[in-house]
């Protein structure tokens, strides 16, 4: 689950992390306030679930009004894209307001779980900010931070060496310290902190930070949790998270429906394999339904670039017949305009495929999933 800046420096700010302390602006006519509780210039920054927005004039330094109401008039109700929202736009809904940092130095700084270490991992480069796409893997220090002793003096006292000076130590400690107890407390998978910044009067301050933490952990993070921008999803990705289903729309045409995380991954990578792409990830759970079927197909069927559907369906906890009788009673509904390529197999697969049989509906059925994905590029190839 992704936060936007203002909430994850929000968080930061609990763990005595320097944040500058801004304001937010989600209505132009909250800007002439902005002058009584902060000096220009101002940094302008709109907040979406994508980075990259330096690049993409979506940060500004403002050094009047005049200034602050073009940039806010240009943003707010408009939305975002670039390389990281692909064909997605994000929408604008607020925009943070912070008093413009002097820099004198910008350094990245990320707490990530390493999944090759099934541990925790501080990654830091001297030269930050918006640069750091172009950095070569030896121009970062990383280090693993055993989970039982946490992060020690000693290994925030080389970054300090790394940043150039050991003096920088005492300042950065807390910081350091403050980050990685917020990480742990949010049960995070990232913490981004790009650019920390050392200003040109020697203070310290966390000026982007980028929050994501681990889904499985969302019941715990209730405050966190609560905050999260549904708006920053697409309609079908909401729709599908009101019922349950573990739903991404992806920028292909070979749309899947799946059980299991596994088996989707596996079903796309077969996908990518055969020379499609697919349109989504769809797993539909274990303890689905006939109801949350037919509202799932719906969300397949209703995506205008999908050109194939492939059901793939390993039946364990799920029943085969549930699947066929949600898919069947979507079709009914909103006719059937693509291909549909099934593949049940396990619990109830013969009822299933009866099912599907006796609705009429033409169907391609294939029972080996590699000859099911074939088909399903070919006919994505031949429409
Ligand atoms: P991102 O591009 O989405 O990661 O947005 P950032 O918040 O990191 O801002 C992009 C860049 O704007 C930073 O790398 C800085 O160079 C610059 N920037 C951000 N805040 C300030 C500030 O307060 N003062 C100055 N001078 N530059 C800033
Ligand atoms: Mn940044």
């Amino acid at each position: 689950m992704y936060f936007h800046e203002y909430q994850a420096k929000n968080f930061l700010k609990k763990f005595s992390c320097p944040v500058p302390s801004g304001h937010l602006l989600t209505h132009i006519d909250q800007l002439d306030a902005m002058l009584l509780v902060m000096p220009l210039p101002w940094v302008m920054k709109i907040q979406v679930h994508a980075g990259g927005r330096g690049m993409a004039g979506g940060v500004k330094i403002v050094h009047s009004i005049a200034e602050a109401k073009a940039f806010a008039e240009g943003w707010l109700g408009k939305a975002f894209q670039n390389q990281q929202t692909g064909e997605r736009a994000l929408p604008v809904k607020a925009i943070l307001l912070e008093p413009c940092l002097s820099i004198e130095q910008e350094v990245y700084c990320s707490f990530n779980m390493d999944r090759e270490t099934a541990g925790l991992r501080l990654l830091v480069a001297k030269q930050g900010g918006m640069a750091i796409e172009e950095l070569s893997p030896e121009q970062f220090l990383y280090f693993q931070i055993d989970a039982e002793l946490g992060l020690l003096p000693y290994q925030v006292r080389r970054i300090a060496v790394f940043f150039g000076d050991i003096a920088f130590s005492k300042a950065l400690w807390p910081i350091f310290y403050g980050i990685y107890q917020a990480f742990i407390a949010a049960d995070a998978m990232l913490l981004e902190v790009n650019p920390l910044v050392r200003t040109i009067d020697q203070q310290w301050y966390l000026a982007d930070v980028k929050l994501l933490i681990d889904d499985n952990a969302v019941f715990r993070q209730k405050e966190l949790a609560e905050q999260y921008d549904f708006q920053q999803d697409l309609p079908s990705e909401r729709e599908a998270q009101t019922l349950g289903l573990n739903y991404i729309r992806l920028d292909g045409d070979i749309a899947c429906m799946v059980n299991g995380a596994g088996l989707a991954m596996a079903t796309m990578d077969l996908i990518a394999l055969h020379g499609g792409k697919p349109a989504n990830f769809l797993d539909v759970g274990g303890g689905t339904n006939p109801e949350k079927v037919e509202a799932a197909f719906h969300i397949l069927l209703s995506d205008a670039s999908v050109k194939v559907i492939l059901v793939n369906i390993f039946g364990g906890i799920v029943r085969c017949d549930w699947i066929a009788q949600g898919i069947i009673a979507a079709v009914e509904k909103t006719a059937l305009r693509v291909p549909l390529v099934v593949r049940l197999v396990g619990t109830n697969s013969d009822i299933g495929q009866n099912l599907f049989k006796n609705s009429g509906l033409s169907i391609h059925s294939e029972s080996d999933l590699d000859q099911a994905v074939r088909l399903a590029v070919k006919l994505k190839n031949s429409c």
